[in-house]
C-alpha cells in the first residue's frame, strides 16, 4: 500500500497526538521531538527519530501501540522500522546518486546581488524583505513573498538572498529552486517510482534555506501541489527559511490551492513594481558601468529617452541597452553616442510603455482580464461563474472610478447591460472594499498597474 506524502506526514501527526493521551508530554517531548516518517515502501514505514536510545525506548515500550494506532488509521499491518537521524542522513549519503539527482541544475547565480540592485520606491520593500531573510533566515518572516510582474528583479533579489547567506556562511545550505524545475522534479521523481517521502526526507537533510522563483507555475498541478505543500510544512515548522517569487498575488492566481495561498502570504507578502524614471537612470549607469564604459560618452538626453521609453521593465531596458552597445560598436565610427544614435538602435524594438497611451475602458478591462487570466470577452460577457462575475464587477468599478463613465455608456460596453446592473455590481465592489483584504490587494494592484 503506498501513502502520498501529506497522508504519511498526517498520520505521523494524528500518530503522535494519540499517544499524548497515554504518555505524559516530557516523555513525548523527550523522545518523540522530531520524528518523522523517512520513508514507506511496500508494507514497511522507516520512522527517524533523534537517538539510538530514543530508538530502543520507543521499540521497548510503545512500538505495539504506535502499531495499533496506524492500523486504526490505515487499515494495513504496516512493519514500522526505527533509525535514528543520523542513519537517515547515511541514507541520504549512500543513496547519493539519487538524491544528487534532485535539483542538480539547481545553481545560486552569483551575478546577482545585493550589491548591484538598483534601490528606488518601486522595489524598496521587496529588497528590504529580501535583506533581512538573508541576514538572520527564518528569524523574521517567513515566508517572504515577493510578487510584480516580468523584469521588475524578483528573481534577481532571490539569487542576491542566496549570495549574501553564502558569503556568510559558506557552509549553509541554500536552494534555490524554479518552481517550474520543481514539477520535472516531480515527474522525475514519480517515474522512478518511489514515493514520495524520499524527497521531502532530502529537503529535511539539504536545505536550510528554500528559494522559490516563480510559485504560479506550481497552479492546476494538483500532486506537485501536494508535496510542495508537505516540504514547505517541514521547512516552515523546522524555522527554516522560505522565500518564494510569483507573478502575481497568489490570492488571484487561478488554480493555486487555497492552502498554499494561504501559506504564502501568511509571512511578508511584498510587490515589486515598474521602476520610476531615476531608478531606471540608475540602472543604466550601472550597466554603463558593468560594460566599462564612460557616462561622459552618452548625451544625457540618450539616458532620458531609454528611461523613458523601455521603464515598463528592467528586462526590457536591459535588452534595449545591449542593442545600443552592439548598434554603437559596430555601426558608428564615434565613441560619443548621441539621441539620434541611440533611436536608431533600437528602431524596431516594442517597448511595454507607450507614455501616450491613455486610460480607457478597453485598457481596464484587458488590464483586468490579463490579472484574472480571463479574456477581455469573458469580461464584458454574462457568465456567473464567481470569479469572472468578480473580475467583471472589478473592471465596472475601476472605469467608474477611474473614469467616471455614465452607468448607462458602461452598461453598452458591457453586452448591453442594464444601468442599475452596472450601478450595483459597483456598489458591491466598494462595499466589498471596507472588508475584504483580498479585494482591496487586487484592487491596488490592478489601480498601480493602471497607473503605471
Ligand atoms: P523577474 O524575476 O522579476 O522577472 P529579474 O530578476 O529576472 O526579473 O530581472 C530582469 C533583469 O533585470 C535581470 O538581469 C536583473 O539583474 C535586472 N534587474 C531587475 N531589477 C533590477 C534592479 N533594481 N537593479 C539592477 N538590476 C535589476
Ligand atoms: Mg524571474
Amino acid at each position: 500500500m503506498s501513502l502520498t506524502i501529506s497522508e504519511s506526514v498526517s498520520i505521523w501527526d494524528r500518530t503522535l497526538k494519540q499517544l499524548s493521551q497515554n504518555i505524559d508530554k516530557v516523555t513525548l517531548d523527550t523522545f518523540f521531538a522530531e520524528s518523522y516518517i523517512h520513508s514507506v515502501s511496500g508494507s514497511e514505514i522507516v520512522v527517524v527519530v533523534t537517538s539510538t536510545l530514543a530508538s530502543t525506548v520507543i521499540q521497548s515500550k510503545y512500538a505495539k501501540e504506535i502499531d495499533d494506532i496506524i492500523y486504526e488509521l490505515t487499515h494495513f499491518k504496516y512493519i514500522i522500522k526505527y533509525i535514528t537521524s543520523a542513519q537517515a542522513k547515511e541514507l541520504v549519503d549512500t543513496s547519493k546518486e539519487e538524491s544528487s539527482e534532485f535539483f542538480a541544475d539547481a545553481k545560486i547565480d552569483p551575478r546577482y546581488t545585493f550589491e548591484n540592485f538598483v534601490v528606488g520606491p518601486s522595489n524598496r520593500e521587496a529588497y528590504q524583505a529580501a535583506v533581512i531573510a538573508a541576514r538572520e533566515p527564518g528569524k523574521f518572516y517567513n515566508p517572504v513573498l515577493i510578487y510584480g510582474d516580468s523584469g521588475l528583479g524578483k528573481t534577481h533579489l532571490l539569487h542576491a538572498i542566496g549570495n549574501s547567506i553564502k558569503s556568510d556562511n559558506p557552509s549553509s545550505k541554500v536552494l534555490y529552486v524554479k518552481a517550474h524545475d520543481f514539477l520535472d522534479e516531480y515527474v522525475k521523481y514519480i517515474k522512478s517510482d518511489r514515493d514520495g517521502i524520499g524527497l521531502v526526507a532530502w529537503f529535511k537533510n539539504s536545505v536550510d534555506v528554500l528559494l522559490v522563483d516563480d510559485v504560479q507555475f506550481l497552479a492546476s498541478k494538483t500532486k506537485t501541489e501536494e508535496m510542495f505543500f508537505s516540504i514547505y510544512n517541514y521547512l516552515h515548522s523546522a524555522g527554516k527559511q522560505v522565500v518564494i517569487t510569483a507573478d502575481r498575488h497568489p490570492s488571484t492566481l487561478n488554480g493555486l490551492d487555497d492552502r498554499l495561498v494561504t501559506r504564502f502570504i501568511s509571512g511578508l507578502p511584498v510587490s515589486v513594481t515598474k521602476p520610476e524614471k531615476a531608478v531606471c537612470e540608475s540602472i543604466l549607469k550601472k550597466l554603463i558601468d558593468e560594460k566599462g564604459m564612460s557616462l561622459s560618452n552618452f548625451d544625457p538626453e540618450v539616458i532620458n529617452y531609454f528611461a523613458t521609453r523601455f521603464g515598463g521593465s528592467v528586462r526590457e531596458l536591459e535588452g534595449a541597452f545591449a542593442k545600443l552597445v552592439f548598434y554603437s560598436q559596430n555601426f558608428t565610427n564615434s565613441k560619443h553616442i548621441d539621441l539620434q544614435i541611440a533611436i536608431e538602435s533600437v528602431k524596431g524594438l516594442t517597448s511595454s510603455v507607450s507614455p501616450e497611451e491613455s486610460l480607457n475602458e478597453e485598457r481596464i478591462i484587458s488590464c483586468v482580464a490579463d490579472y484574472y487570466s480571463l479574456t477581455p470577452n469573458q469580461i464584458t460577457g454574462s457568465s456567473r461563474i464567481a470569479n469572472i462575475a468578480l473580475a467583471r464587477h472589478i473592471a465596472m468599478y475601476l472605469i467608474r472610478t477611474m473614469l467616471d463613465t455614465p452607468f448607462t455608456k458602461m452598461g453598452a460596453k458591457f453586452g448591453g447591460k442594464d444601468h442599475s446592473t452596472v450601478m450595483t455590481a459597483v456598489s458591491k465592489i466598494e462595499e466589498g472594499l471596507k472588508t475584504d483584504e483580498q479585494l482591496k490587494i487586487a484592487v491596488k494592484e490592478l489601480k498601480k498597474r493602471l497607473n503605471g
